[in-house]
């Protein structure tokens, strides 16, 4: 444990370093951008500004509408606004892998000095030339925050709401088990520095849902199937039920998180169909399960009861291959739980 921690202080000096010597900056995240991808982009847009940098940011996918609020969510850009530009240092944000920036975007933003990577996924890969990697962190802001904390610079009034945005995204608004008191001390300060109302925030961020929406989880739900022990819930979402609804793969967001709630539901998985007939998949667990191995297997990755991997086979056989290896990961843990209650 102390090994890491100075690995991070060692880091966050190297980063400051990079930010005495550099001036052209450029952040990116994540393709379907979330909340800690966002909020994290901007905190750091707004530190980095506030140095006196010149900072862009390029993300292959819009701002999602339910982060539109957030001061100068409109100072991001798109892929194709890269064009011949070439940062100094590229900072990638809450990503796992370089390649999660989005095929185009990791082939053509390519910084001229230093790639930096800052992550909390336990299963982040070391590609930059700097990493901080901090899979105690809850969240991507948090690291965030803790490195202009360190800094000693003063978080400013808008930094604060788009910090604290990403902390309440990505502790499923402190309900995970990746919260913690110093997840509620960092919440409160950010509160008090930006003087926001948090029931604000959470309206935003969860209340202002298009109806086809609440029109899909209602196809989605009826799909659902629960494994004969009860310990594994299903469900899928295909074009057709896109297309008749008028919505896209993104509105499948959230409906895992459903089905994670059924009573002994030990691992959840819900897949999308997406239009190249790939199958997209989220995971959810209750604890026993790690379903960022899962993951995985599937070369995918994140964090242990939340991840997700892309799979090159229709909808049905996805399922049917995930729902296997669910059971085997299930059938191992329950021989591992019951060494561990004879210790
Ligand atoms: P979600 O199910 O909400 O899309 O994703 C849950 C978590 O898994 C997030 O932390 C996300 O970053 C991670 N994740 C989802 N899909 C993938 C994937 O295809 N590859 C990797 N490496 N991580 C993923
Ligand atoms: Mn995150």
């Amino acid at each position: 444990m102390n090994t890491s921690q100075t690995t991070d202080m060692q880091n966050y000096g190297v980063l400051f370093s990079l930010f005495d010597e550099y001036h052209n900056f450029a952040l990116s995240t994540h393709i379907n951008p979330d909340g800690d991808a966002i909020g994290s982009e901007l905190g750091l847009y707004l530190f980095l500004t506030k140095l006196g940098k010149s900072v862009k940011i390029f993300n292959t996918d819009a701002v999602p509408d339910s982060y539109r609020f957030l001061p100068y969510w409109d100072n991001i850009q798109n892929v194709h606004s890269v064009r011949t530009y070439r940062p100094e240092v590229l900072i990638v944000l809450d990503a796992s892998t370089l390649e999660r920036i989005g095929k185009t975007l990791s082939k053509t933003l390519l910084p001229t000095h230093k790639l930096v990577n800052i992550d909390h996924h336990a299963t982040a890969e070391a590609f930059g030339d700097v990493n901080l990697i901090m899979p105690s962190a809850s969240s991507t802001s948090e690291i965030i925050y803790k490195l202009i904390k360190h800094h000693q610079t003063p978080i400013c009034k808008a930094c604060a709401i788009c910090l604290y945005t990403g902390l309440m995204f990505d502790t499923g608004c402190f309900r995970y088990s990746n919260t913690t008191v110093e997840t509620h001390r960092i919440a409160a300060e950010l509160i008090e520095i930006g003087e926001f109302a948090p029931d604000e925030v959470y309206r935003n961020v969860y209340e202002q849902l298009p109806v086809a929406k609440i029109r899909l989880s209602g196809e989605v739900l009826r799909t659902l199937q629960v494994t004969r022990d009860g310990k594994i819930a299903s469900v899928y979402a295909t074009q057709r039920m896109f297309q008749k609804i008028g919505t896209t793969a993104d509105a499948v967001e959230g409906i895992v998180n459903q089905i994670q709630a059924i009573a002994g539901v030990e691992v959840a998985i819900c897949a999308s169909e997406m239009t190249d007939r790939s199958t997209k998949v989220s995971l959810r667990s209750q604890g026993h399960v790690d379903v960022s191995q899962l993951a995985a297997e599937f070369e995918g990755g994140g964090h242990t009861r939340a991840a997700g991997c892309r799979v090159a086979m229709p909808y049905p056989a996805a399922v049917t291959t995930l729902v296997e290896t669910a059971q085997r990961y299930i059938d191992q843990s329950s021989s591992e739980h019951g060494d561990c209650q004879k210790g």
